[in-house]
């Protein structure tokens, strides 16, 4: 399929392939937009059944990016990189080495980092061959605890924070007592689910890995269903925390929540499933604005002059960007997705 000519395709800047004999590695990298600075983005690695939905993801991704730094209010552009492969039983050293080769043929437009499927190790050897890696060096500990360089606390806590802001648009109330259904236990998942549950939310929580549940269930007291099941629970809030695309036409109509609050990027299908959802009487927190405490953090990192508090407070500011999208939303009619996508083109000059 022809990149330009792609249903995803939106002016990307650059789009790269790579294919190396020696390592195996088949990888895309993907530049939306670099108007207010260089485009960083995670690299995620996933078993894509071919490399046309390996190309479709990044497409997509890249450009929430764009939009997720704009509304972040950092001074980033949107990229993304997709390695095709298992993580669990596909990824090798060499491969690695590979990938960060690779990011160097971006020339600096684009800067890698942790996404699904790559560690902070993974980063490590990319970083061996390129200076474009970003979260490996930790300064600050938005938290009090040890920075390791990993984002995923910061996604965590700012999908909490944000979660807490649109439970309180909605329903006017706190957490305790509040059932929250999540889907996806990894390395924010889990963060979010142990944060949830500290401020009294029950949870109901599924995953395709069987450990992680047995450990929620011991844990946390959750309740666990399976992957099918989960978007039909009867919960104030739904968390998407695993893959994209979880709000379609099948799921939209099975939903019984009231706010829709996940870490997962792309969650809509479609853009204008944002409207069913108003229709539906759900409050959808836009993903890419729910989910930039992991960006966030990175930058703060990357700041000599930053600190910890620095750090914290501009987690909290999602909750301040979410009530603004709201507001306006109620203003203007619109759905909460549509309205943030105003905010974010108006912030990166979007001019096609
Ligand atoms: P992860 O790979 O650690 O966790 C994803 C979890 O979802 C895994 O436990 C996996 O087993 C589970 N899963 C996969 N398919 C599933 C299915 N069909 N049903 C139920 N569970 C399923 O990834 P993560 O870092 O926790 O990220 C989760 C989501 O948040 C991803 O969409 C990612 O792009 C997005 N995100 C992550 C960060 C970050 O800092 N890690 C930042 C922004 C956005």
């Amino acid at each position: 399929m022809s990149v330009f000519e792609h249903h995803e395709f939106d002016q990307h800047e650059k789009v790269l392939f790579c294919k190396d004999k020696s390592s195996g590695l088949q990888a895309i990298i993907a530049v939306h937009n670099t108007n207010l600075g260089p485009a960083l983005g995670g690299c995620r690695m996933w078993h894509y059944a071919d490399s046309s939905e390996a190309l479709t993801d990044v497409l997509r991704l890249s450009k929430g990016m764009t939009y997720k730094a704009a509304m972040a209010n950092l001074k980033l552009g949107g990229g993304k990189a997709v390695i095709i492969g298992n993580p669990h039983t596909d990824k090798t050293p060499a491969m690695m080495t590979a990938m960060g080769r690779f990011v160097n043929a971006a020339q600096g437009d684009y800067i890698t980092a942790e996404d699904s499927g790559i560690s902070i190790d993974d980063l490590n050897l990319m970083s061996e061959q390129s200076q474009y890696v970003a979260g490996i060096h930790s300064r600050y500990s938005f938290h009090g605890g040890h920075a390791d360089g990993n984002p995923a606390p910061a996604t965590a806590y700012g999908v909490f924070v944000g979660l807490k802001e649109s439970v309180r648009y909605k329903l006017g109330t706190d957490l305790k007592g509040l059932k929250v259904a999540i889907q996806g236990l990894g390395h924010v998942g889990y963060r979010l689910a142990q944060q949830l549950k500290d401020e009294g939310a029950e949870l109901i929580v599924t995953d395709i890995y069987e450990q992680q549940l047995k450990r929620a269930e011991a844990e946390l007291g959750a309740i666990v269903v399976s992957p099918e099941e989960i978007v039909q629970q009867d919960v104030d809030v739904f968390a998407p925390c695993a893959l994209g695309a979880v709000l379609n036409e099948r799921t939209i109509p099975q939903l019984k929540c009231k706010v829709i609050a996940g870490a997962a990027n792309n969650q809509l299908a479609k853009e204008e499933h944002g409207k069913l959802l108003v229709e539906a009487g759900i409050l959808y927190a836009p993903d890419y604005v729910l989910n930039a405490g992991g960006i966030i953090d990175i930058c703060h990192q990357n700041q000599e002059d930053s600190s910890a508090q620095a750090l914290k407070t501009h987690l909290e500011g999602i909750a301040l960007t979410l009530r603004e999208i709201y507001t306006r939303a109620d203003q203007e009619q619109l759905p909460t997705n549509r309205v943030s996508n105003l905010i974010a083109e108006e912030r990166f000059g979007k001019s096609w």
